[in-house]
């Protein structure tokens, strides 16, 4: 998947893992997606009444229809989100520098004047 941004920068989604990309589950799905784990998932689990890999399975199902896609152009820091609809939504961000990893994993940078981190 090619997303052409409004700067002239292309989005490329053609892989796992990537930095820019986000899936973003609404709050009015969240507490549904976290029962729906718990009572089709976990609890069928803990009786014996569904598998490993079943299980697997289903808890991605379950996450992912609940989860919506979502992409930031590295070079313009602009979000584009599927939105309800199906359409592409493109969401320009404020102020400069703009944060261009907002959607990046790990850990979040220290705040200033935090302790150092001495886990290593
Ligand atoms: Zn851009």
């Amino acid at each position: 998947m090619k997303i052409g941004c409004h700067c002239g920068a292309s989005i490329i989604d053609q892989t796992d893992e990537l930095p820019h990309k986000g899936h973003l589950i609404p709050d009015q799905a969240w507490f549904s997606t976290n029962d729906a784990i718990d009572d089709e998932v976990i609890d069928p689990v803990a009786d014996g009444r569904l598998g490993k890999e079943e299980a697997y399975h289903l808890a991605r199902r379950i996450i992912g229809r609940s989860a919506r896609l979502m992409w930031q152009c590295r070079a313009c820091g602009r979000l584009y989100v599927d939105s309800r609809d199906g359409q592409l939504r493109c969401f320009v961000p404020e102020g400069e520098p703009a944060d261009r990893e907002v959607l990046r994993g790990g850990q979040r940078p220290a705040e200033p004047g935090a302790a150092p981190d001495t886990a290593g």
